[in-house]
């Protein structure tokens, strides 16, 4: 099966080959654990988890190296535990757990290698320490900064010309810096701030800055070069490009990633979703709370929801994208219940991931499956396999579906009685009558289908209730 990825260092769409079929190696930026990741911050975490998916399928599953990091070091980290007079460990361990419940909850599989920045200090000094001696670096007031005139090519991944980001930096650039745009790669730590013996010949204790810890961590785990790099899209500039910067330079190589990946923005309203704007609704929320939608949404929901946009696309985050997710999963639930034969996912949707993730496709020819499972029931082992190698399906019942439901008393007489009422109206073309009732019914929890006889041609109602 052939493999077509968009990368954003070339604008367009490329077959992928990895360098080692062998050894297919992929590096995401994970999150920076001082708080609750929400539903944004999902988004990278699911996409590249199928993309991990797709990879082990494609090229075996012990043939895939994928590294997601934790980034256990950051300023943001030092003062929420100062704020909340915690220790940073204690802050860290307990944040990186709670993400770790509510990404499986999402059936996102674990990385085959998930490293934290503060075990990878020794490789950052070393870096370091390798881009002052060659000249890509600079000692300055207890500061290891990178010289961004040092590289001519920077900005390629973002395409800007360095002058253009000098224009758009901000005027109030540190004194110590030799260039507008250059960056830290290591600072000096305060007392009481986290802090590791400085390199580079820097007397006391400092702290590495944030995109040197990936340069650090991709290089161990992946090697200087190595095959796809992704996350979210706001990373491109600075993180990525810097990222790019430190690793090439520092290794002496023209590449660190062939192919660099990244996911549009979920939003809210027109808007990202962000700490810094305070529209987020965090992933534990929706797991275990009423907070969206008045309803608590199970993990695959919320995938199902997530996968319905391809993931170059921004998406705008509903409470009415979650219940149609969570009606498509209701009726697969019915159709699996019982099915326990495994078989190989469909090739068309297989395809479909395979040309850049086409994920609304693949979910078009999951509708077909359904379709198709539910008139001939040997068609469900398929679809079953299918659901499960996108990590859509794990046996979910149509309770689980619908983790916060509370039981509505529904007096059947009275929904027949009102039903037939409204049939009248309809036969009598009271519409506004028959609109009245419907909307009765609906403040009741009772949602109905109207469907043509085939051989009468007569309307026939029901009605279920409504989740
Ligand atoms: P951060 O914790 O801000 O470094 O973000 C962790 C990951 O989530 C990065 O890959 C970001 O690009 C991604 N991310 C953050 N906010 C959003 C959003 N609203 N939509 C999509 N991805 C996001
Ligand atoms: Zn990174």
């Amino acid at each position: 099966m052939s493999l077509t990825l968009y990368n954003t260092l070339s604008r367009r769409k490329e077959p992928f080959e990895p360098i080692d079929p062998d050894n297919v190696r992929m590096y995401v930026c994970g999150p920076t654990v001082y708080d609750y990741a929400h539903i944004g911050n999902a988004r990278p975490v699911i996409v590249f988890d199928l993309l991990f998916r797709l990879l082990r399928y494609t090229y075996g599953a012990d043939h895939v190296t994928y590294v997601r990091n934790i980034t256990d070091v950051d300023d943001k980290i030092n003062k929420r535990a100062a704020d909340e007079g915690i220790d940073i460990r204690a802050l860290t361990e307990k944040t990186a757990q709670q993400f770790h419940r509510d990404i499986e909850a999402l059936g996102v599989l674990p990385p085959t290698v998930e490293p934290r920045a503060t075990d990878h200090i020794a490789e950052m000094r070393a870096l370091c320490e390798k881009l002052v001696e060659k000249g890509h670096a600079y000692v300055a007031e207890g500061h290891v900064l990178f010289s961004v005139e040092s590289m001519p090519d920077y900005g390629k991944l973002s395409n800007r010309s360095v002058e253009e980001m000098e224009a758009g930096a901000r005027v109030d650039v540190a004194p110590y810096k030799k260039g507008p745009m250059d960056f830290v790669l290591w600072k000096p730590s305060k007392e009481g701030e986290p802090g590791w013996p400085s390199p580079c010949g820097i007397e006391g204790n400092g702290r590495p800055g944030w995109h040197i810890e990936c340069s650090a961590m991709a290089a161990r785990h992946l090697g200087e070069v190595f095959d796809i790099h992704g996350g979210g899209i706001d990373l491109t500039f600075p993180h990525h490009e810097n990222e790019i910067a430190q690793s090439r330079c520092g290794h002496g190589t023209d590449m660190m990633a062939r192919y660099w990946l990244h996911n549009g923005f979920l939003q809210v309203e027109g808007e990202k979703m962000s700490k810094s704007l305070g529209n987020f609704i965090t992933i534990h929320q929706l797991l275990d709370t009423k907070d969206f939608g008045n309803s608590q949404w199970n993990g695959r929901v919320v995938r199902w929801a997530m996968l319905g946009t391809h993931y170059r696309q921004p998406i705008d985050w509903t409470a009415d994208r979650l219940t149609q997710a969570r009606s498509t999963l209701f009726e697969i639930a019915e159709l699996l219940d019982g099915c326990d034969a495994a078989g190989d996912p469909n090739a068309d949707v297989v395809a479909a991931l395979s040309d850049d993730l086409n994920t609304p496709s693949a979910m078009s020819i999951i509708f077909g499956l359904m379709k198709s499972a539910k008139r001939n029931p040997e068609k469900r082992s398929e679809l079953k396999a299918t659901l499960e190698f996108m990590g859509l399906y794990g046996g979910e019942t149509r309770e689980e579906l619908d983790p916060g439901r509370e039981e509505i008393e529904i007096d059947a007489g009275k929904v027949d009685e009102l039903v037939a009422a409204r049939l009248k109206a309809r036969g009598d073309k009271d519409w506004a009558e028959a609109d009245r009732i419907r909307d009765e019914l609906a403040s009741m929890g009772v949602q109905l289908k109207d469907t043509k006889d085939k051989a009468t041609g007569e309307i026939v109602t029901t009605w279920e209730i409504a989740r």
